[in-house]
């Protein structure tokens, strides 16, 4: 069957779900990206499977996303079918644990935390995404990371079957899991979590926000976060050193294209500042990867995924 005609089948099916030539940018925090020949936004974890397995059926290519924090994605949007998981559902406590689904914002996750007086997740206050988003890309802030508190998962496997498995079947790393590797997709995820004190709790997500708005872009100027990784400490037990760091001592402060520039308080991201286009933003990564290649002799590598118009997410067949 050739690609319409799928696409024709597929909203056949779904038609009250699947729309036609939506613009990503409308779905990514850099603002950036093409349209996606279909897309959808689904909150539960059986529809999910659905539609998967009807636009595997029909060849069509998909591609699962969260909020789009940590996303680049081509200026040529994608050719097949983008599927947002959004989920406003609200968390379930089994102490010591709670459960959330892949597809709710950490931040809704940290509200319910606060208002339930359960400490232990405090660290994640001000980092955008989804919950799922959190686990493949084990996102973290000032030294933790998911990988601490997550304790199971429930995933959509390769035979788009749920499946539980334990924390050490990701294999963590930072900014790293096995989700990266395989075709797999998180439909909720139980954290570890300890009695707390709301007021406390709120204080510590006041305090860690208030440090995040003076060192990040505001919404004014759209991005994605720290768009290279920190690197390895220089011996164990010493912090990660900050790729902000390199790059400000190589000089890229002041580099644009077009415009996608370096944002001037943090050298390490890339923020849009107008009609920035894809193109824009990896030309500017590759010239600051560049000059640090240049003055330190290793190579950055970057923590923001690209999704290819036609291959979807290195690491992943779409
Ligand atoms: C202003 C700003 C500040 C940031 N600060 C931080 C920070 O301090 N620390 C940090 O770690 N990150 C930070 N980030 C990056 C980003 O918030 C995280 O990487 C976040 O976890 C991404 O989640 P998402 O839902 O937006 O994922 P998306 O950007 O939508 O997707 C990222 C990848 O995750 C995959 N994915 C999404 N949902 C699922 C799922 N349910 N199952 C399987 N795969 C899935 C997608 O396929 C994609 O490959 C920041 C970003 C911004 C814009």
């Amino acid at each position: 069957m050739n690609s319409s005609k799928a696409y024709f089948e597929l909203i056949r099916i779904y038609p009250y779900l699947i729309i036609r030539d939506e613009p990503l940018k409308n779905h990514t925090w850099f603002r950036i990206g093409g349209n996606a020949d279909l897309f959808c936004t689904i909150d539960t974890p059986e529809i999910l499977i659905s539609v998967m397995k009807s636009a595997r059926e029909l060849e069509i290519p998909y591609v699962l996303i969260g909020e789009g924090s940590n996303l680049l994605v081509d200026d040529r949007g994608f050719r097949g079918l983008i599927i947002k998981y959004y989920s406003d559902s609200e968390p379930e406590l089994d102490f010591p644990n709670v459960t959330a689904s892949g597809g709710l914002a950490l931040r809704e996750l940290l509200r319910y935390a606060q208002r339930k007086s359960l400490s232990g997740l405090e660290f994640l206050a001000g980092i955008p995404g989804s919950i799922g988003g959190a686990v493949y890309m084990n996102a973290g802030a000032y030294g933790s990371s998911v990988s601490e508190i997550l304790k199971s998962a429930v995933l959509i496997n390769e035979d788009l079957i749920f499946e539980k498995v334990p924390k050490d079947y990701f294999h963590f790393d930072y900014r790293t899991s096995v989700v990266q590797l395989r075709k797999v997709y998180v439909a909720s995820a139980s954290f570890r979590i300890v009695p707390g004190n709301s007021n406390a709790i709120q204080k510590e997500y006041d305090r860690i926000i208030a440090i995040r708005h003076s060192k990040h872009p505001d919404e004014t100027l759209p991005c994605a976060g720290s768009y290279f990784k920190n690197l390895p400490p220089e011996k164990p037990g010493e912090n990660r050193r900050a790729a902000g760091m390199f790059l400000e001592q190589a000089g890229a402060k002041d580099l644009h294209v077009g415009d996608a520039r370096v944002f001037e308080n943090h050298a390490n991201m890339i923020v849009n500042a107008g009609e920035a286009k894809a193109s824009d933003v990896l030309k500017l990564a590759d010239r600051m990867r560049d000059l640090v290649l240049e003055k330190f002799n290793f190579e950055l590598i970057p923590e923001v995924k690209f999704l290819d118009a036609e291959s979807g997410i290195e690491g992943m067949q779409p």
